[in-house]
């Protein structure tokens, strides 16, 4: 009898274990990404919301939960706690807008941020029509399935000792939970599902834009480091979109005031010309004639103080007439890696992801992940 105890608790043991590695080898890849920070307040709500504290014993809330900084700790309903997670059985309302995965709120810098961990794959199913429209050619939601896992990749890599891997906005990728998810959008990341593009055996900056204006930009250019499948490629595809072509006025008033915000001092501007261009057509500078003489602005400078959005790209001329700047310019977007509009064009055209990526990331191969780890 003891010795068929003992039997069944080696079988017991052996069954867990093997059970566990299992577990271990199938976990889903996650991702955490940061959905709010620096709040003053953030609403839970959902069905069946749980509500742990970081040592993981569950805590008692009724719905909806109003959390609020406190010092050194987050609040709800006067009760002090270091931080909490919320998980539920479909979705976590974080002010009102529904996440895979959990929640986790605590303080940083005096503010709330929440953190929403979920699996990598339903983060970019999320993902998709926040940077294109599911609308798009298959091939081209593939290609942006591939980039947008491959970035996200690389930079959990970089950052996995940090709080989160990743900003909700155009600073990594545009994320806003799973409110827009749709078939499409999941049938471009399962078709796609774990697949990356590699350079020599690692996985690569995957940088992707709106739309490149007729050449794409060599990373060099940008962020001063040089990578062999960022070298820019000529791509006049995305030509054929309505929005490749912009223009704006600005009143040279404005523009001073911003360029001052940002710290140039350039009091009483009198002209906005444009400087030189580097190798792939944009401006490495922008020149401006004020009453302290001329200033050179570095071209993405000038965008970031105006105003990415404002400033759509640094490849565009600049003519100045009765106190107003004009501005016409080609491309949305630092110009670095995939050219989101592009692409479009190429699945129109009939060309599959892989050769899409291909040509806009040189030498790169797509591996499956199990291949390279
Ligand atoms: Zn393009």
């Amino acid at each position: 009898m003891r010795i068929f105890m003992l039997l069944n608790l080696a079988f017991a043991f052996v069954f867990f274990v093997v059970v566990s590695i299992s577990n271990a080898a199938t976990l889903p890849e996650t991702i955490r990404i940061a959905i709010v920070k620096n709040s003053t307040s953030v609403t839970i709500d959902g069905d069946g919301i749980l509500a742990t504290r970081e040592n993981g014993e569950a805590v008692a809330f009724e719905t909806p939960i109003n959390v609020r900084p406190g010092k050194d700790c987050v609040v709800v309903n006067g009760i002090n706690y270091r931080g909490l997670l919320f998980s539920a059985p479909s979705v976590v309302y974080v002010n009102s807008k529904p996440y895979r995965g959990v929640a986790e709120i605590s303080l940083v810098d005096k503010g709330l941020l929440v953190v929403n961990e979920l699996p990598l794959e339903d983060y970019l199913v999320g993902l998709i029509n926040c940077e294109i429209s599911s609308a798009w050619p298959i091939e081209a939601i593939k290609a942006q399935a591939v980039i947008a896992r491959t970035y996200a990749l690389n930079r959990k890599e970089s950052r996995k000792n940090a709080l989160y891997h990743l900003e909700s906005s155009v600073i990594d990728q545009v994320y806003d939970g799973c409110l827009i998810e749709d078939s499409r959008a999941r049938r471009g990341v399962m078709e796609t599902a774990g697949e990356v593009l590699t350079y020599n055996g690692a996985i690569i900056q995957a940088f992707y834009h709106s739309s490149c204006g007729g050449k794409t930009e060599s990373s060099e250019n940008v962020w001063g480091a040089s990578l062999p499948y960022l070298k820019g490629v000529d791509c006049q595809y995305c030509l054929t979109a309505k929005n490749s072509a912009w223009e704006q006025k600005l009143a040279l008033k404005d523009i001073e005031d911003k360029l001052k915000n940002a710290g140039f001092s350039v009091s009483g501007v009198k002209n906005v010309r444009a400087g030189i261009r580097n190798n792939r057509g944009r401006l490495k500078s922008v020149l401006i004639d004020s009453a302290r003489g001329e200033t050179e602005v570095a071209g993405d400078q000038f965008r970031k103080a105006i105003g990415y959005g404002v400033i759509k790209s640094t490849n565009f001329t600049v003519k100045v007439s009765n106190g107003e700047a004009s501005f016409s310019g080609l491309g949305n977007g630092h110009g670095v890696g995939l050219c989101q509009w592009g692409s479009k064009q190429r699945a129109l055209d009939g060309f599959n992801y892989a050769e899409i990526l291909s040509y806009y990331y040189p030498g790169t191969e797509l591996k499956k992940l199990s291949e390279i780890r």
